[in-house]
């Protein structure tokens, strides 16, 4: 370690300090989030590469990354090939079978070996029986793989190879005790849990595959534990004085100004909602149901008491599309009672905005419906009660954070149409009361879903022919807008130009994508809504939210590019209104596991069947990728595989937090640190 006898090292130490990393190393490091000496120690490995098996020669398997021993035969000598290329060769063998063994360009390869001596070769055997061959293989001797049996592979980023990034592990694993341990020794105990310091070095090197299984185990273990400590200390911050404190409103009088009956959940969750904003503290509470459930109308009602109760509400939306859908559906519903809605959205011009900005700080608007553009800086509300999220999942919990910021202590509300499966859900809103609505407003007929094939593209706008005929509207959707160099996707604006216009020749046929202007956007969705449009080619901005009731058809072309919830959202476009809707999944693709994937999707209508699917088949990824909800991407803990651990972790944090709401106590200093240190990375708890 270089400068050893000058500085002392701590957790805190710029990797630096190690011997062999120049500026150049350290800002390679930083690439991949290592900073400091315990960014280093904790950077795991992805996997190990096994020499404590290796095979027989004529076992090893081919064209396969594996290890074999071997005695070295013979050392014929490198040279120079036609080129220039330098060449290393030997010859190998065990009992059975012989080995050739080439290097390129690596004159130091075979210098080490010796005749007549055993070593362990990593590589990919290839050749017949006759005539089995490796080419650049790594060498071990017997004595390293005795020391060392796994060797790690690290996450490794341009200029920094895993092997580099091992040897400087190395260097510091004998100061592993560096490493603060979190959890306290009773815990250590009852789980019989490794401490901090054995499970870094055992995960780094360890000596059998127990140890590694054991080291995992711990670090898997403290990572949940610091993640539900995290999502509890939320909660309990949330759970302050509200700032708005209102008395129980009765939904009757908005109930009965609708042109229908809300449903039996529609009512329950407005009940729950009501209740929450009487309460002494404010509210957090998520709204979830499947799409065409009537989320909205449920905001509404929230919307409408929180006004009745002399205060303003905010609407958050993921694109402007549905902001001013939302904006204009809340006015027809709000205005009858003399409320004021506002819309607010990045686009609009600098006179139009300051009128709003204005509007919204003297309180001349009581609900303000928009996009981010509601949670900039110039944004102030003169009584903010209530804040509302659709489309949760587009956001993160640092939005969420951001709008309720904008006084103090709202009552806020989430919507999400992501079904998400329970333990999840815990883990994502574990800070949230959820109520669900389970039921669809009645006369709704589920969407038919059918997949075919592009050569069945004519007879599918022959279809479309017909239905925009019975007077119906149609959606068609495609993946990117320019044309792919690989020719394998359909580009929106070829698409439009070439088939649906060719294909549709006496419709109306309009273009919808996220490059068009604000504006641009506006009009077309306000065409397609007032019938103006019999056909909207579009690319997924459509994707959240959108509500044309006479829309009837969705047809989806390269079906096999979307998880199947993204698909299930689209196809919630149609089946709005009482007309028999259609899905068509096209795609060429004949995989089995993406045949299999969308024939799933044709058999259901059931959201939470749908995300679960994805769930095993793809990973929680879809639901975890830390876009979508701003909560921490794990490092070593697999939420699918470790439940029992999870669960485990999640008593544990229970009764920490029940002893130590936020976790104040000097017992637990280090694991707040670590709390604050996962969630800083996700920008969570700003
Ligand atoms: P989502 O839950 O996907 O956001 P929306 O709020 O967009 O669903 O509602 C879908 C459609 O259902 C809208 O056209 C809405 O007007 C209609 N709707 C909502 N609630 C009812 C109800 N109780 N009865 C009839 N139609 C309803
Ligand atoms: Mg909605």
């Amino acid at each position: 370690m270089a400068d050893e006898n000058r500085i002392t090292l701590t957790p805190d130490t710029p990797v630096r300090y190690l011997k062999g990393v120049g500026p150049k190393t350290a800002q390679r490091f930083e690439k991949l989030g290592i900073v400091t000496l315990s960014d280093l120690l904790c950077h795991y490995p992805r996997r190990y590469v096994d020499f404590s098996k290796p095979y027989s020669i004529a076992e090893a398997p081919a064209d396969t990354e594996c290890v074999v021993r071997a005695e070295v035969f013979a050392k014929p000598g490198g040279r120079i090939l036609p080129g220039g290329r330098r060449m290393e060769r030997i010859t190998a063998g065990d009992a059975v079978s012989g080995l050739e063994i080439t290097w390129f360009n690596n004159p130091y390869a075979t210098r080490k070996l010796e005749i007549g001596q055993e070593y362990y070769f990593q590589g990919i055997v290839t050749g017949g029986m006759l005539r089995r061959q490796m080419v650049n293989p790594q060498v071990r001797t017997p004595q390293q793989v005795t020391a060392s049996p796994f060797e790690p592979v690290y996450p490794q980023t341009e200029g920094l190879s895993s092997s580099v990034i091992a040897k400087c592990v190395a260097q510091l694993l004998p100061h592993a005790e560096l490493l603060p341990d979190p959890l306290p020794p009773e815990m250590l105990r009852k789980y019989r849990l490794l401490s901090k310091a054995e499970a870094v070095r055992a995960i780094h090197r360890p000596g059998s595959e127990e140890e590694a299984h054991a080291a995992r185990r711990r670090l898997i273990y403290e990572e949940l534990l610091v993640l539900q400590l995290g999502i509890g200390r939320m909660k309990n911050r949330g759970a302050a004085a509200t700032g708005a404190p209102m008395r129980q409103a009765d939904p009757e009088p908005f109930w009965q100004s609708l042109p229908f009956s809300p449903t039996g959940a529609q009512r329950r969750a407005v009940d729950q909602i009501l209740a929450d904003m009487a309460g002494d503290t404010s509210m957090n509470r998520l709204l979830q149901g499947d799409v065409g459930s009537g989320k909205t109308l449920v905001a509404a009602a929230a919307i409408w008491a929180c006004i009745r109760a002399g205060y303003q509400a905010a609407l958050l939306a993921p694109t402007e599309i549905l902001a001013s859908q939302h904006a204009e559906n809340l006015n027809r519903l709000l205005s009858p009672f003399g409320m004021r809605v506002a819309l607010l959205t990045g686009g609009m011009k600098a006179t139009a905005r300051r009128t709003t900005l204005a509007a919204i700080r003297q309180d001349e608007a009581d609900l303000i419906v928009g996009t981010h553009a509601i949670l900039s800086q110039g944004v102030e509300f003169a009584r903010l009660g209530l804040a509302v999220i659709d489309e949760q999942h587009r956001f993160g919990v640092r939005q969420r954070g951001m709008l309720a910021e904008k006084a103090t202590n709202p009552h806020l509300l989430v919507m999400s149409a992501t079904p998400i499966p329970r333990t999840l859900g815990l883990l994502i809103y574990g800070d949230l009361d959820i109520s669900i609505l389970d039921e669809l407003p009645p006369g709704r007929t589920p969407v038919k879903t059918r997949c075919i094939t592009g050569k069945k593209r004519r007879d599918l706008y022959h279809f479309l022919d017909q239905e925009i005929g019975r007077g119906r509207q149609v959606y068609l959707v495609c993946p990117a807008i320019e044309d792919t160099p690989d020719g394998g996707l359909t580009a929106v604006r070829s698409y439009y130009e070439d088939i649906a216009k060719t294909l549709l020749p006496d419709r109306r046929v309009g273009l919808m994508h996220g490059k068009l202007k604000p504006k641009e956007k506006a009009a077309v969705m306000e065409d397609f809504k007032e019938g103006r449009l019999d056909a909207l080619v579009s690319t997924t901005v459509i994707e959240v939210g959108v509500d044309v009731p006479n829309a009837s058809v969705m047809v989806i072309e390269n079906a096999e590019r979307y998880g199947l919830s993204a698909l299930h959202q689209l196809r919630g476009r149609v089946g709005r209104g009482a007309a028999e809707s259609w899905c068509f999944l096209v795609s060429d693709n004949s995989s089995e596991t993406v045949q299999k994937r969308l024939k799933f999707l044709c058999s259901t209508t059931d959201g939470f069947a749908v995300a679960q699917y994805d769930l095993e088949t793809r990973g929680p990824g879809d639901f975890f990728g830390s876009r979508q909800h701003g909560l921490p991407t794990l490092q070593i803990a697999d939420l699918m595989n470790d439940t029992r651990t999870l669960h485990a972790a999640q008593s544990e944090a229970a009764a920490l937090l029940a002893a130590d709401p936020l976790l104040e106590k000097p017992d637990h200093a280090l694991l707040a640190r670590q709390v604050q240190q996962m969630f800083d990375a996700a920008g969570a708890m700003n």
